[in-house]
This record gives C-alpha cells, sequence and structure tokens, in this order.
C-alpha cells in the first residue's frame, strides 16, 4: 500500500501543441478563428467597469444566457453558459449519464468523451462510424445510458443531417441525447430547432470557433427548463463561480454582433472552399467539411511525413495516430495569406 493508491488516476485529454517558435508561426492546429472578435468586444473591454471585479459574478451568467436565449429564440432559463464547450460537455457527463447502461458515442470523434466517461466512471460504447466516415443511425437503437454526437463531427468534419439527428433522438426517449455543435455555424444544419420538440435533447455550442473567443473561455448548452435546471444544480454543487463578470460582459457583446458574425464566419467558409479545391489539385482527397478545418488525406505521401515537414516550416496542423485516421491531417482554416503560404510550402514538399 501506498498513499498513491488511493488517488484517482485518470488518463488526460491532449489539446493541440500551443508551440512556442522563433519567426512566424503558422498556426493551424487547434481550429482557432483567424480572425479578431466582433469590435463590439473591443468596446466592451474598453467600458469595463473594474469596479464590478470586486463583487461576485452572476453565478448562471444571466445576461450572457439572456442575450444567447434572444439570439436563438428560447427563454433564459433554457439556457446554461459554461466555461468553454468543454466545461458544458463535462456538466452534460456528469449531470445525465448517471446510470450502469453505455453511453453511446462513434469510434471517431472529439477525444475527450472517452476522458469524461472515464473520469466520472461511466460505462460507454463506441459506435462504429461507417467507412464514409458516416453514422448509422441504426446503431444507436440499442439500450443506452445517454447518447453524445459530434455533429458536425470532429476530426472528420463531416456533417450528419438533421433527419439522422432527429431520428436518434426520437428513438431514444428514455435517455438525453447531447449534441455537440462546436463547429455547426459553418455549415452543419443545428438540431437547436428540434428543443422544442423533445425534452430529452441538449443542444450544445460554443464561442471559441465561430465567435473568435477561444482565449475566453464561452459555451453554452440550449435544453428544456427541466433538463437546464438540473446541470444548474450539479454546478452549484462544484462551483456557482464558473463565468467571470468581464466574460459574461465581453460574452453578451460578441454575441449581439450578429453581422460581423455572418460576415467573417462566411470568408473562412469561402476560403475553406478555396482551399480544398487547391489541394485536391495537389493528390489530396478531402472529406466534405461542414466546419473551420478540411481533414485530409494524401494518394501517395504518409500524413505523418507531411505533418513533420510542415512542423519543420513553423506551420502546424494537426495529425492523430489512432486507428482509421492515422493518415489523415486536420487543418484548421487560417486567412487566406496564412492558407496560401501553407500551399507553398506543401507544393515544395511534393
Ligand atoms: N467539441 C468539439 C467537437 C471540439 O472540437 C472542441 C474543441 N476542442 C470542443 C467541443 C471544446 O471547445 P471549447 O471548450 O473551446 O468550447
Amino acid at each position: 500500500m501506498s498513499y498513491l493508491d488511493n488517488i484517482r488516476k485518470v488518463t488526460p485529454y491532449v489539446p493541440g501543441e500551443q508551440p512556442k517558435v522563433e519567426g512566424e508561426l503558422i498556426k493551424l492546429n487547434t481550429n482557432e478563428f483567424p480572425y479578431p472578435p466582433s469590435p463590439k468586444v473591443v468596446e466592451a473591454i474598453e467600458s469595463l467597469e473594474v469596479e464590478t471585479l470586486r463583487l461576485y459574478p452572476n453565478t448562471t451568467a444571466a445576461p450572457l444566457a439572456k442575450a444567447i436565449a434572444d439570439r436563438y429564440g428560447f427563454d433564459e432559463d433554457e439556457v446554461f453558459v459554461g466555461v468553454g464547450s468543454d466545461d458544458v460537455l463535462a456538466n452534460c457527463f456528469l449531470t445525465f449519464f448517471s446510470s450502469d447502461k453505455p453511453v453511446l458515442f462513434p469510434d471517431i470523434t472529439y477525444s475527450f468523451y472517452d476522458v469524461w466517461t472515464d473520469i466520472y466512471r461511466i460505462p460507454y460504447e463506441t459506435m462504429p462510424l461507417d467507412d464514409d466516415f458516416k453514422i448509422k443511425k441504426e446503431d444507436y437503437y440499442r439500450r443506452n445510458g445517454g447518447i453524445v454526437i459530434a455533429n458536425p463531427n470532429a476530426p472528420t468534419g463531416i456533417a450528419a443531417p438533421l433527419d439522422v439527428i432527429e431520428d436518434i433522438v426520437s428513438h431514444n426517449p428514455d435517455s438525453v441525447v447531447v449534441i455537440d455543435e462546436a463547429y455547426v455555424d459553418f455549415g452543419g444544419e443545428s438540431a437547436l430547432p428540434l428543443v422544442k420538440k423533445y425534452k430529452n435533447l441538449v443542444v450544445v455550442q460554443t464561442f471559441s470557433k465561430s465567435r473568435a473567443f477561444a482565449g475566453m473561455r464561452i459555451g453554452f448548452a440550449i435544453a428544456n427548463k427541466e433538463l437546464i435546471s438540473c446541470m444548474n444544480n450539479v454546478k452549484f454543487a462544484i462551483n456557482s463561480y464558473t463565468m467571470n463578470s468581464a466574460a459574461i460582459a465581453y460574452g453578451v457583446a460578441a454575441v449581439n454582433d450578429n453581422e460581423y458574425f455572418i460576415e467573417t464566419v462566411g470568408k473562412v467558409v469561402a476560403t475553406r472552399e478555396r482551399v480544398k479545391k487547391t489541394l485536391e489539385e495537389l493528390g489530396f482527397v478531402s472529406l466534405n467539411s461542414a466546419t473551420n478545418f478540411l481533414f485530409v488525406t494524401h494518394k501517395d505521401k504518409p500524413a505523418k511525413d507531411i505533418f513533420e515537414y510542415l512542423k519543420t516550416k513553423n506551420i502546424y496542423v494537426r495529425y492523430f495516430n489512432k486507428p482509421r485516421i492515422n493518415n489523415y491531417l486536420r487543418i484548421t482554416i487560417g486567412t487566406d495569406d496564412q492558407m496560401d503560404k501553407m500551399i507553398s510550402v506543401l507544393k515544395e514538399y511534393l
């Protein structure tokens, strides 16, 4: 026996590298947004009353929950706000997945899901995507203690049509289905309208990607108010003050500037389609992306070699050494200039 025997041991989630390099870095490895946050956020930062920091923040981030609710046509008590969608998803796992039955999610998906099932000791089973990396809805008709699906999926970038999501939700009235829509603004079809129809559906989104707020840490869940109230109870059992006052104020400014959001997301989507075409001309095969990244494989060159080579040129993309996807690269869409530099380095290499 040792004191170490009584300690909780987990295999942590491994985020993309935050490299420190000499010279220019082209960072396309963590799906960050390439443009700055809205100018309205800059105004909010400049007008922050420092005096407010003396006080504890609002426990439910009410002004931000209200702004999100208004944006998407819900009531404030149908919105839960957290410190990035990782915080919101972790809360979902802890709140909604509390049975002996396995939670279901795809074999290839966001690699945080099995970390949360591990730390919260939730049984789970992974359902293999088909050969085209698509979800097979029938896999989710079996007995389960909850379901979580990233849509669009990561790291594939593929979006499942809404009728597939609805089919899964409607087949599982006795468990909570969580749809992780971190990338939905870049081309997916949101399940938010289904929240009005299904009491067992929770939709999770983030400000980290399409609202250029990865560093601010804001995510949210929308569901019927009973489920949101359960999430708040779990949160209040751990830490009532997760959202700081500044993040709440800046988040309101970000969500209210819809014009800037539409314009900048549109730019990323246009860059994505242009780069996809160019990469295909260079011998890459790219999955159909509904996100701010491309998932690509090359017909001759191993993905790992390309990944290593790009790194020597201070260009960071993501490589996953995992079954089925270990010959793919996930490339975040940066600015046009960054993508052009990456393409010219790839041309040299190939
Ligand atoms: N879901 C998916 C599918 C993601 O790729 C990410 C980003 N790593 C997240 C959730 C979490 O993002 P954040 O905590 O920044 O909202």
